[in-house]
């Protein structure tokens, strides 16, 4: 039997109606939440992230600003900006939209930002108190995954989890998240001996390793829930035949734009699974969904209420 598609779009969409709600409760005390993007230089793709997210503020009623310094900007300049934005009460969450360029000290940046308004959720005061089950600001794409599995009935506790790829943006707050959530979970990576063999015990099965179809069919034990966090563009004829072969609608768009975007989870593994995320329209749609969540739960934290939606 063909897996469940789990639609990342509905249920982003029913997080952001919840999130305007939010808004419209905590404006009418007095309190508009309000999110600061910092967008350096031209990069095209970020800048096309940055118009996502800043038009999902309008939507959900949350103030935003966006900050352009160009390419040439120095480290002093942005923490200068970071400090001026962790100084104002009507800002309550910054995003500095990564990569920065080379000559810029990215660490130094995230660091500056005020843990409190740090709605990436990035900053190792967040990470510490996410992994010591404290109120803190989760990371938007593993906060993202919980809901989906969440708000798809799929059962968490006594589960095994595994998760492949341990970055510190979304494989390991994921696995902390899964571990919060009762989950039994193992972390795989490019070093794990038979990473299918550890994958096949595995529930709930997250893959988030940047490699277009690597979980083949023979990672997935029959019935499991899959997530598939991948975004990669895939340009190489070879490699999109061995993901689409015979997908009418994947040609016509490689046909026409010379690409297509790939997850890291083989399209025959919707044979094996019980449930499973699309790419696109699946985890893509709930990190600015979540980063929605994060600045109001931020607006809220910061005046001593708890948090609202985000799994912490
Ligand atoms: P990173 O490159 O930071 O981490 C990738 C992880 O995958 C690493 O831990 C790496 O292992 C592991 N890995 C790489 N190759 C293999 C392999 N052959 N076998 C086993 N493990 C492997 O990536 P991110 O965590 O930032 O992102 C992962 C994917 O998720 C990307 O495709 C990214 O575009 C996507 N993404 C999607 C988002 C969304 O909103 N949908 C948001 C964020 C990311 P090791 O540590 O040993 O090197």
């Amino acid at each position: 039997m063909a897996a469940t598609i789990l639609d990342g779009n509905k249920i982003a969409g029913e997080i952001r109606a919840e999130v305007a709600a939010e808004v419209v409760a905590l404006t009418a005390a007095g309190i508009r939440p309000g999110l600061a993007v910092v967008l350096v230089g031209n990069n095209p793709a970020s800048e096309i992230y940055v118009r996502g997210k800043v038009q999902s503020c309008e939507q959900v009623g949350i103030y935003s600003e966006k900050h352009t310094p160009p390419e040439t900007v120095s480290t002093d300049s942005l923490l200068r900006l970071v400090a001026e934005l962790n100084q104002r009460d009507e800002i309550d969450g910054i995003l500095v939209q990564l990569p920065l360029p080379s000559q810029v000290d990215s660490k130094r940046v995230l660091m500056a930002v005020d843990p409190g308004k740090d709605v990436d959720g990035f900053h190792p005061v967040n990470a510490g108190l996410l992994s010591t089950q404290r109120p803190g600001l989760v990371p938007c794409t593993p906060a993202g995954i919980i809901e989906i599995l969440k708000r798809s009935q799929i059962p968490i506790a006594g589960q095994e989890a595994v998760v492949v790829g341990r970055s510190d943006i979304v494989g390991k707050p994921t696995a902390m998240l899964l571990i919060n959530a009762n989950a039994t979970v193992t972390v795989g990576h490019s070093k794990t001996r038979d990473l299918a063999g550890v994958c096949r015990r595995a529930d709930i099965l997250v893959a988030a390793i940047g490699r277009a179809g690597m979980i083949t069919r023979d990672f997935v034990k029959p019935g499991a829930t899959v997530i598939d966090v991948g975004t990669n563009k895939v340009t190489d004829r070879a490699e999109f035949e061995r993901l689409y072969a015979g997908n009418a609608k994947r040609e016509e768009s490689f046909r026409t734009k010379g690409s297509t975007l790939a997850g890291d989870v083989h399209t025959e593994v919707a044979q094996v699974a019980g449930a499973l995320t699309p790419v696109p329209g699946g985890v893509g749609p709930l990190t600015i969904a979540m980063l929605m969540a994060n600045t109001v739960r931020a607006a809220k934290l910061r005046r001593g209420a708890s948090g609202g939606i985000v799994a912490a």
